[in-house]
């Protein structure tokens, strides 16, 4: 049985990698936080990344692969990417192997008075499959004088990633789709996505469509990002612009991420594996808990995804338990004492039970 026949009982069976780094803190700190909406989860962990090459052989075991296959769902610590040893990117390998194109990213201000924008609620949503991602480049001479990277654009990968955006649009209550390109310089790659973004908002016209191009997409950004709302675009641009908006809505600590395909669902927070911090329960665990939330939306428990929503936003506004990063003095106008990983994601749990 998979996660989504186990819906109709509210009990589900999902994919749990733990990963490396502070993976398991704030894996650990999703797992209570989502079990304090009194949903039953079974876990299903396996182990991926550098902590299991020795004894696998590979960042990327078999079991990986098959669990997330089964259940269809999983939640995902980050990975650190061995340097060296010939091993390809987990996340990368993990993307293709399973055909996950859809890379997406809510950037919320959450109650801070440190962020840039108080008042951001927009979601990049990222093609992750092809383009200049397709690892299809290489040095033209042996003195390596120039390099040549080829980007491909298809028409199928362009359309079911727009569509997933206007799909994700019309699911969300969202008003706008802003379709965000370069095909003024880029005649061929970008003119594509260009011709295919504009067939298919034909086909919603209950949804708002305009284009940008990415450069001015940048700026304004920048200047007025209240003004956009869902964001669809190829994968370099979609790489930039996300970490960009993370960027105004308040850092790494707090920014979920989730990357599908058209029958798995992967979420995971968008920061990396922090080996500096592992083991010292000092992480912040939102970004994990809120794609968490975004899992909860995704499995259609909305109402569950609002309790822990409400809280992470209260916990952080309320500033008594937040981690270090945000307990920093450009984060915070007054003093705040750091409080743990563990203490910030009780605090959070013990909230979602209260707004039960
Ligand atoms: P990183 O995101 O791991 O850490 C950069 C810095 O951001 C940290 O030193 C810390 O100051 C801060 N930070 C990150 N997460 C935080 C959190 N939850 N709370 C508070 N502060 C936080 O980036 P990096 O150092 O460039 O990468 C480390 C490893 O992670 C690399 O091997 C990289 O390849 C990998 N990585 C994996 C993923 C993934 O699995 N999705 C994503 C990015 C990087």
């Amino acid at each position: 049985m998979d996660a989504r026949d186990d819906r109709r009982m509210s009990s589900y069976r999902i994919t749990l990698i733990p990963g490396d780094g502070i993976g398991p803190e704030v894996t650990d700190a999703t797992v209570k936080v989502l079990e304090a909406t009194g949903i039953n989860f079974e876990w299903d962990v396996v182990e991926a990344g550098e902590k299991v090459i020795a004894r696998e052989g590979t960042p990327l075991p078999q079991q990986v692969l098959d669990s997330l296959k089964r259940n269809r769902v999983g939640i995902k610590g980050p990975l650190t990417t061995p340097i060296g040893g010939g091993f390809r990117s987990v996340n990368v390998a993990l993307r293709q192997m399973l055909d996950l194109y859809a890379s997406v990213r809510p950037a919320r201000s959450i109650a801070g008075e440190g962020t840039l924008y108080t008042d951001i609620d927009l979601v990049v949503i990222r093609e992750a499959t092809e383009e200049l991602y397709s690892g299809v480049e290489h040095w033209i001479d042996r003195e390596h004088s120039a390099a040549e990277s080829i980007s491909i654009v298809t028409r199928k990968a362009s359309e079911r990633i727009v569509r997933y955006a206007f799909e994700y649009a019309v699911r969300e209550k969202r008003r706008k789709v802003t379709s965000v390109h370069k095909a003024n310089i880029l005649k061929t790659t970008g003119a594509l996505f260009q011709e295919v973004s504009q067939k298919i908002a034909r086909e919603y016209p209950q949804i708002q469509f305009e284009e940008r191009l990415i450069d001015n997409m940048a700026m304004q950004l920048v200047k007025k990002p209240q003004e956009y709302d869902v964001i669809v675009t190829t994968n370099l641009f979609g790489d930039i612009l996300s970490d960009l908006c993370s960027g105004l809505a308040g850092g790494l600590g707090i920014t979920p991420g989730a990357i599908i395909g058209d029958s798995i669902g992967l979420f995971e927070p968008v920061h990396g594996s922090a080996p500096k911090y592992a083991g010292q329960d000092r992480v912040n665990p939102v970004a994990t808990i809120l794609s968490g939330e975004m899992m909860l939306r995704y499995l259609g428990e909305r109402q569950a995804a609002d309790r822990v929503w409400n809280a992470v936003y209260d916990t952080i506004k309320e500033k008594k338990f937040v981690t270090y990063d945000l307990a920093l003095p450009g984060y915070t106008q007054r003093p705040v004492q750091p409080s743990t990983c563990s203490r910030m994601a009780a605090e959070i749990a013990k909230k979602v039970r209260e707004n039960s």
